[in-house]
């Protein structure tokens, strides 16, 4: 891999070179083909790194399924495990600014949003180390002094961890931390469209000294490498974080060799706001449950319905400080949120502000790209607001991705959990109330799988995370993101 000037202070060579890391080897790919990484920033190539081929994706596989089988790893003390993922939370700790300046590099987030992303990750190593020493195996009393009934839990095996670009290292930390407690072997594929962050966190698990096979790490696009890293008998478990469309594809593929799969997709998460809320921490929340990471964030609160002797006040306010985020390059201080993660992603969002026009939604603010010069080059795109949406248009019912937030509003308790629950996903909902009764059955009703009340966005390692309906199944984080890597088995002992 090669990396341009730009990014010289991060030492690229030491950091990178080759980029695919098979079997506790790092090897150049077969293809013969690289892709080139562009700062969103500017529009610059960082970047430019090496694609694995499907052959190498094969081996990768092949080579976690030859550790598991081994035995070795499988088999490894808990107390072993456990202080491997305490040293790598210390070598994350170690180079936190240095991952973060990647990160920021290749999403194009702030610099703030990418440290607030690596300590999150070290909180989930931390976590996963803890919990890794706390046998849920027990003994179950069948009636017959004779026998001894165990149900155990041992590791599922090989895992194939597939991570989308809005949250590179932390998403891929989600499923690494947990597979790694439970004793697993698996295969990374970072995102094509952010492949940085995961390469120096694989040299990371390396340092940390992790056995060879273990942990592999594939570059490339999952048209390339889906068909090898899913659709093969060799594969224990499969999780994967990103659209609906692609967790579809890798469910039905799974399916033929009945593997497991965990899907973390998308949302299309609504913010309610009632009229006794409590006034200035609602817009402040909204607005940053909105556009946070120009709203390319799976649970971004996109859909803002609202009270509606409130929301003429309550919109109007937003408008205003909307138009005062600072948006600009994300290691510039200034800036309050950065570009699209590409040019694309904004010719994505363009089209979904043009429908939402077409529709018959009012824009509010934004909906154009910002106007100062400097900022041309980069994938910048303006916070937007649609004011009088309703469930019928589609940029209320599909995820944009983006900086846009729609506004629909309510008259009755009633309404307001009908809208909530009006949409084929389930990620994550917001209440604000200070009527503490009303927030509770609210919150009870609406069926998503985080509900934030009089809050937004926050999350801990040791809660789980994960959707209602088409925002996915299975769990991450907390104990049941260990579970989803571990096999249970009944052992029946009359000896
Ligand atoms: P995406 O589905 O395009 O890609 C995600 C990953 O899947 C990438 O690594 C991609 O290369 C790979 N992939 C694509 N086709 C594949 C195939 N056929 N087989 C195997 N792998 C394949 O998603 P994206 O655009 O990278 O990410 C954005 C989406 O991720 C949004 O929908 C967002 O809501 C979702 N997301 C969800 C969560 C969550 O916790 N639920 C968190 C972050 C992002």
């Amino acid at each position: 891999m090669k990396m341009s000037a730009l990014s010289a202070d991060l030492d690229v060579q030491r950091l990178f070179g080759k980029v695919n890391f098979i079997a506790g080897e790092w090897v150049a790919a077969t293809s013969g083909r690289t892709r080139d990484c562009i700062d969103p920033a500017t529009g610059n190539v960082i970047a430019t790194v090496d694609e694995a081929s499907p052959e190498d994706a094969r081996r990768a596989v092949l080579a976690a399924r030859a550790t598991f089988d081994a035995g070795d790893w499988p088999e490894t003390a808990v107390a072993v495990r456990s202080s491997l993922l305490s040293r790598i939370a210390d070598l994350l700790e170690r180079d936190k600014e240095e991952l973060a300046r990647i990160e920021t590099l290749d999403t194009g987030k702030t610099l703030v949003e990418s440290r607030i992303d690596i300590d999150d990750v070290v909180s989930v190593f931390r976590y996963y180390a803890r919990l890794a020493l706390v046998s849920s195996d027990r003994v179950v009393d069948v009636g017959d002094p004779a026998v001894v009934s165990r149900v155990v839990r041992e590791p599922i095996g090989v895992c194939v961890l597939i991570a989308p670009w809005n949250y590179p290292l932390l998403q891929i930390s989600w499923k690494v931390a947990p597979a790694l407690a439970a004793g697993c072997t698996m295969v990374l594929k970072p995102s094509e469209v952010t492949p940085l962050s995961t390469i120096a966190f694989a040299r990371l698990i390396e340092e940390a000294g992790v056995p060879a096979g273990v942990v592999n790490l594939v570059q490339g696009s999952g048209a390339d490498l889906g068909p090898a890293l899913t659709d093969t008998g060799d594969v224990d478990f499969i999780s994967f974080t990103g659209g609906l469309a692609t967790g579809t594809t890798i469910l039905a593929t799974a399916a033929k060799h009945v593997t497991k799969v965990a899907v973390e997709l998308g949302g299309k998460n609504p913010h309610l706001v009632f009229a006794d809320a409590d006034w200035e921490s609602s817009v402040d929340q909204v607005l940053t449950g909105v556009f946070l990471h120009s709203g390319q964030v799976c649970s971004a609160g996109t859909r803002l319905i609202v009270e509606e002797s409130i929301a003429d006040d309550f919109v109007a306010a937003l408008v205003t400080r909307a138009e005062a985020i600072r948006v600009g390059p994300g290691l510039d201080p200034g800036s309050e949120t950065g570009p699209l993660v590409s040019a694309a992603q904004r010719d994505k969002i363009e089209a979904y502000v043009a429908l939402g026009i077409s529709e018959g939604a009012t824009l509010r603010t934004g909906g154009s790209r910002p106007a100062d010069p400097a900022l041309d080059g980069g994938s910048y795109y303006l916070p937007t607001i649609f004011d009088h949406c309703d469930r019928s248009m589609r940029i209320v019912q599909e995820e944009t991705f983006g900086p846009i937030l729609t506004v629909e509003r309510f008259t009755t308790e009633e309404d307001a959990v009908r809208l909530g629950n009006d949409t084929e996903y389930g990620l994550a909902a917001g209440v604000r109330t200070s009527d503490a009764a009303r927030g509770e059955r609210v919150v009870r009703r609406l069926r998503h799988g985080t509900v934030w009340l009089n809050d937004f966005g926050y999350y801990t390692a040791a809660a789980e995370w994960g959707g209602f309906k088409k925002s996915g199944n299975g769990r991450e984080l907390g104990p049941a993101g260990l579970s989803e890597y571990q096999e249970v088995k009944h052992i029946w002992n009359n000896t």
